[in-house]
């Protein structure tokens, strides 16, 4: 698989294009603001098929690039059920929304366990609430490769202080995430990449650290 990372928008959102390297088909995860143009430039340089957009959760600056993008590559929005209602009506969930963003309308709702392929790679989804009640990581087991959105970030956890959060949601949620095999790379929705192995000396202990 191959990665790019896109960090965009006010809050440095990290928008990604994850590519199966045979068949070079690839998804879009997050489009943050101002990623379009970027993503695309990229897209058309490394001769990628774009089969997809996927999201960990509809925070607006995770989801303000949807719309161009799905217009652009006529693809569908993959995101939780629960998290849908901000996407199809950003604002909904009650963050202050510093941008305006056109609602669209997801094409398939996922949930715990569900595959979602894009060429040869295969994306389990892990619903992983806590930050939003439809947060999900993508885990990509051939790979070793945790797109994390805003549950796990190299040192720390996602804000459990917004509408959305439901703090004792996320202590299990990041429970499963600390049984992934440890040489799983990190890729969240902020900041840099990690793996389990280096969060692992605090992963175990985070309702304490952080409740
Ligand atoms: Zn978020
Ligand atoms: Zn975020």
């Amino acid at each position: 698989m191959f990665i790019q990372i896109f960090p965009s928008g006010p809050f440095s959102t990290n928008a990604y294009v994850a590519a199966c390297e045979q068949t070079r088909e690839a998804a879009i995860i997050d489009p943050a603001p101002d990623s379009f143009s970027a993503i695309c430039a990229f897209v058309e340089f490394r001769e990628l098929t774009c089969r997809k957009i996927l999201l960990t959760h509809s925070h607006w600056d995770h989801i303000a690039d949807v719309q161009r993008l799905k217009e652009q590559y006529g693809v569908p929005v993959y995101i939780h059920s629960l998290d849908a209602p901000n996407l199809r009506q950003p604002g909904a969930d009650g963050l202050p929304c510093w941008l305006n963003i056109p609602g669209v309308e997801p094409d398939v709702l996922l949930k715990e366990g569900l595959v979602v392929p894009v060429g040869n790679l295969t994306f389990q989804v892990i619903h992983t609430p806590g930050h939003s009640p439809g947060s999900i990581c993508f885990y990509e087991p051939q790979q070793h490769v945790l797109f994390s959105g805003d549950t796990l970030f190299k040192g720390t956890i996602g804000n459990l202080s917004f509408p959305t959060s439901q703090p004792d949601l996320m202590w299990p949620s990041l429970d499963k995430l600390s049984r992934l095999p440890q040489q799983t790379r990190v890729f969240p929705g902020h900041g840099p990449e990690t793996t389990l192995a280096a969060e692992s000396t605090w992963l175990p202990r985070a309702k304490q650290l952080f409740s």
